[in-house]
């Protein structure tokens, strides 16, 4: 049957009840920021049940929840949490493939979006094949209203023009940037997407024609917007009127090359901004009125204690579509000890993103992963932080490999590729094979100016 009427989107949602369980920008740093544990506790406790409770209603977590005996009234407290089973993305393959092309974990599918608006985007596939995930109105809202948090936190205010130089794409990362800044921070997305759509030189030119005060963008295409300025002979510290950055993954090179403030923060396709950095630089406050964060070990699945690197688990609390409920992401950190934030919050912190577990390779029973490499390249002036890894076996045993490029191709490669390998030794603990390649070369292998986040490793085993 034809449906006669239209879900209009003004009408979809009670927003007067969103802004006030959710609270935007400006309301969040008078309200939710400065709660106290019991406080921030016992919401999550309530909205943890609720979710439960959402949960519940999925064929995912009645199968996953069936395999492992877990029936939600076991969360009696906080501390319960740990009696849920976790999954990582194997699970979210294996739901794909018992009901495709969606997976059982989705509450709506396209023919609900007569009843309410839908919004339909894919992971980027850092690893494997694409996660679908359909959003409902309430949660692009309130994951909206968590980006608008995080800019606002980096310094970002009403009447800022904001440079969006994430991919415009099936991906969800800059639209969810660009309805934070669009609906919830009063600022004007200018939405340049990456260097595919806008060439790197012309948003340059955008950045000084139009007085753009800040850019989204990964930290590998912020440093080269930069360098592509100083190439155009501009100076990005004084020619481009830039007042703050928000950055994904590594703030110095950024820092180096603006001389503004950077920030850092963390966020993933389904459930969005998860932390951000406030101005004590210190870690990544996560927004618990919306999460539930984790930290556990690699092979046991065992929370960890504050200062130990492990596996980060997310439960979002806010979703009324897909359930995120102990998501093992398989993306490392770990947490702080929890006080008060020289800030005046009490908002748990973690440490900024470490790297993918599932890119963890063991060499000679140390754990190594490519991005901890990337970062003692990076702080090398001779490279230009451009670099690639691979692990492959070779006579029963495992050889990792980085390829570095130079930041002058006059400097002597084997000169480079001993100082290198040494450096790795002495920093990672085991012996990493290091070699020099061309400027520019590493392009093909990494996607850098094509893919928004850039990929690293490849497993050749
Ligand atoms: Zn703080």
């Amino acid at each position: 049957m034809i449906s006669t009427s239209i879900p209009y989107y003004y009408k979809s949602l009670d927003f007067d009840k969103l802004v006030k369980e959710y609270e935007p920008p400006i309301e969040y740093l008078e309200g939710g920021w400065k709660w106290d544990r019991d406080q921030i506790e016992s919401t999550q406790l309530k909205r943890l049940h609720e979710t439960l409770a959402r949960g519940a209603e999925l064929p995912f977590y009645q199968r996953l929840w069936e395999k492992h005996n877990f029936i939600p009234s076991d969360v009696k407290s906080l501390a319960d949490i740990s009696k849920i089973p976790m999954y990582t993305i194997d699970d979210i393959r294996e739901s794909i493939a018992i009901d495709p092309p969606f997976g059982d974990y989705q509450k709506y599918h396209f023919e609900d979006g007569q009843h309410t608006p839908l919004r339909f985007y894919t992971s980027g596939g850092t690893t494997g094949a694409p996660r679908p995930t359909i959003y409902s109105a309430w949660d692009r809202e309130v994951g909206a209203i968590l980006s608008a948090r995080t800019f606002y936190l980096h310094g970002i205010r009403p009447g800022d023009a904001v440079m969006n130089s994430w991919a415009y794409s099936t991906h969800n990362a800059a639209w969810i940037m660009d309805h934070g800044l669009w609906h919830w921070l009063g600022c004007t997305p200018i939405t340049t997407g990456t260097g595919v759509v806008t060439p790197t030189e012309k948003q340059v030119e955008f950045i000084k024609t139009f007085g753009i005060s800040s850019i989204l963008a990964t930290t590998d295409y912020l440093v080269h917007i930069g360098n592509t300025a100083m190439k155009m002979g501009l100076d990005p510290k004084t020619d481009l009127k830039i007042k703050t950055l928000s950055a994904f993954g590594g703030k110095d090179p950024v820092k180096k090359i603006f001389g503004c403030p950077v920030y850092d923060s963390y966020a993933f396709h389904e459930v969005q901004y998860v932390a951000a950095e406030c101005e004590a630089e210190q870690g990544l406050h996560v927004f618990e009125d919306a999460f539930i964060v984790e930290v556990v070990d690699f092979e046991t699945g065992k929370p960890l204690p504050p200062g130990h690197k492990g596996n980060i688990v997310v439960t979002a609390l806010y979703k009324t579509g897909t359930q995120q409920i102990r998501y093992n992401i398989q993306d490392i950190s770990a947490s702080y000890e929890i006080r008060k934030c020289a800030c005046g919050s009490y908002h748990k912190k973690i440490d900024y993103f470490q790297g993918r577990s599932d890119n963890m390779v063991k060499l000679r029973g140390i754990n190594v992963w490519p991005e901890a490499l990337g970062e003692i390249v990076k702080e090398n002036p001779k490279s230009n932080g451009e670099y690639f890894c691979y692990v492959e076996r070779i006579g029963g045993r495992e050889e990792m490999t980085i390829l570095i490029e130079p930041k002058f191709s006059s400097t002597d490669a084997s000169v480079m590729e001993q100082e290198f390998e040494s450096e790795l030794k002495r920093r990672i603990g085991v012996k990493i094979n290091v070699k020099m390649v061309e400027e520019d070369s590493l392009r093909s292998l990494t996607g850098h100016g094509s893919r928004a986040k850039l990929k690293r490793f490849e497993d050749r085993r």
